[in-house]
């Protein structure tokens, strides 16, 4: 029921700053020249390492250095002609380890994302439990491909060929599902060996410059770029690393990522936090965006503003789309995406800063997050829930690593139509932002009531199997119909004398079936009798 995002922040916590560069025409050539052969050597080592992938089970980021070991012979041959084309292309041996390795990085985490989906679609099969148990063992450990034998449980048993078989075409239908990693916007890294990043002394251009960033890439030549720091950079405190990473948008416009060491000043920042509270819950709603279980609404106008930013994307499309151009061509889209982004990065974080400035919890309680809203159009969904669930995010490792509050996630199922006070569930419950409890008659802000029931989801007591009724543990309750056991048998623990009211009699209500606990049908009678009163 209960999913910790995390708990301990990570070993070196690090942040990387982009700084645009006033760059001349020349200076900007060289640099262009960089991330263009980057660009196009990346297709080769993606191809490398895919061929690596299904022949050997993985993917391999020394490629160049474990030829040496390899035996002469025509293979060797072909990876030695492999490994110096993608070196020419790329310019340097230096710039081809590190293409490599970020290449086997995306892929890594790609393959990660099939991983996922594998267990998925397993878990929900009709396989029996043994061969279950082995796709398992195969998937955990990437091995669909590998050439020894996998084995699995306890007793170290190998994972049989046919069932190996299986999990590659598990496996395959798994990706031919997705789009494979693109590499057309990828940006480059460059290490100590090519670049070097110092403060400016004396040539600052008015001031505005603060760093110069020399390059040196064999191959392609010499170039040293001013950079204009940031505020947020040049207060950050800590080591700068000697890798930089340059970036290039759709416009053409060249940034430079630059990353700096902050484990001490995040280290010092945790020590110096003082919470004033255990545990916060949130409830989170684009109407407003996060409720808090002691009542405040915060956020409150992010929906609108985010309706009336649909609307001029939505023009922008319906424009673009009679001119008959495509939407990713088209400067006005990108520019109002990429503006929107901002602004959902920007009020998740200023929510989260004004919940830790007021209330300074030192733990949060939240429900899987939905970005989703009828009120905006389908292109603005999907916009939304991508940023958005990626700056939450990122936020939240935040947090963790700034000031220690770590997060939890909770299932969200029935927290709206639940009370908060009594127990009751009922989909009748919430009538748009106003709830009011069918059987104790607790009024409060839906989403204040919803923020409270995922407090106390945290402390429910396990589901009771031997309570259920006979004939409805045939099958092992899963999602939202276990937790709506978990519910009944706690509002039966609490109150006892209601028990009589338990059988279902055929509440007609919306979202209400046989599953669903029945005190719904004379409740519903008394509360009408109520409303016919007043
Ligand atoms: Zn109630």
């Amino acid at each position: 029921m209960k999913r910790s995002r995390s708990t301990k922040p990570t070993k070196a916590v690090k942040r990387c700053d982009l700084l645009s560069s006033p760059a001349n025409a020349g200076k900007a050539c060289i640099v262009h020249e960089i991330v263009d052969r980057h660009r196009r050597a990346a297709p080769l080592v993606a191809c490398e390492q895919w061929r690596l992938f299904f022949e050997t089970g993985e993917f391999d980021p020394t490629a160049d250095s474990r030829i040496v070991k390899m035996p002469a012979g025509p293979a060797r041959d072909r990876r030695t002609t492999e490994i110096t084309v993608i070196k020419r292309t790329v310019g340097s041996a230096a710039r081809a380890q590190m293409l490599r390795r970020q290449v086997v990085g995306q892929l890594r985490s790609w393959m990660s994302n099939c991983v996922n989906e594998f267990r998925d679609i397993v878990e929900t099969s009709n396989l029996d439990e043994r061969t279950r148990h082995m796709l398992h063992a195969v998937n955990v450990r990437q091995a669909w491909h590998m050439l020894g034998d996998v084995t699995f449980g306890t007793a170290k048993e190998v994972v049989p060929n046919e069932i190996r078989r299986l999990a590659r075409r598990v496996l395959k239908a798994v990706m031919a599902q997705h789009r494979k990693p693109s590499w057309t916007c990828l940006s480059v890294q460059l290490d100590q060996r090519e670049v070097r990043l110092s403060p400016t002394r004396n040539a600052t251009q008015n001031g505005s410059v603060t760093h110069w960033l020399e390059i040196v890439a064999a191959g392609v030549g010499k170039a040293c770029v001013p950079l204009i720091g940031t505020p947020p950079f040049l207060v950050r405190k800590g080591p700068r690393a000697n890798t930089v990473q340059i970036s290039r948008s759709r416009e053409g416009r060249l940034s430079f990522g630059v990353v700096t060491d902050v484990t001490d000043a995040c280290a010092a920042s945790r020590a110096a936090y003082r919470p004033k509270m255990e545990t916060l819950a949130l409830d989170f709603g684009l109407t407003r965006m996060f409720a808090t279980d002691l009542g405040d609404l915060i956020g409150r106008k992010f929906l609108k503003r985010l309706i009336s930013i649909d609307a001029t994307i939505q023009g922008i499309a319906r424009h673009a789309q009679r001119a008959g151009t495509k939407l990713r061509d088209c400067s006005r889209y990108r520019k109002h995406v990429a503006r929107m982004r901002g602004f959902v990065s920007t009020e998740v974080n200023r929510v989260f800063n004004r919940i830790v400035e007021t209330h300074a919890p030192s733990h949060l309680l939240l429900e899987r997050l939905d970005f989703s809203n009828p009120a905006l159009s389908r292109r603005m969904n999907r916009l939304v829930q991508n940023c958005g669930r990626s700056s939450l995010a990122a936020k939240l490792v935040d947090l963790v690593e700034k000031f220690g509050i770590a997060s939890e996630e909770v299932d969200p199922a029935y927290t709206s139509q639940r009370c908060s006070s009594c127990g009751h569930v009922h989909p009748s419950n919430r009538n748009g932002d106003h709830f009011q409890c069918r059987r104790c008659g607790l009024t409060l802000h839906a989403d204040v009531n919803a923020a409270r029931n995922i407090r106390q989801r945290r402390s429910l007591p396990a589901l009771d199997e031997a309570l259920l009724r006979p004939g409805s543990n045939v099958r092992p309750l899963r999602g939202r119909r276990r937790t709506l056991e978990v519910l009944r048998q706690d509002f039966e623990r609490r109150h006892p004398e209601e028990h009589r009211l338990r059988r279902w009699s055929g509440c007609r209500s919306r979202g209400c079936g046989p599953a669903a606990y029945s005190l719904h049908e004379p409740l519903r009678f008394a509360w009408d009798e109520v409303r016919r009163a007043a």
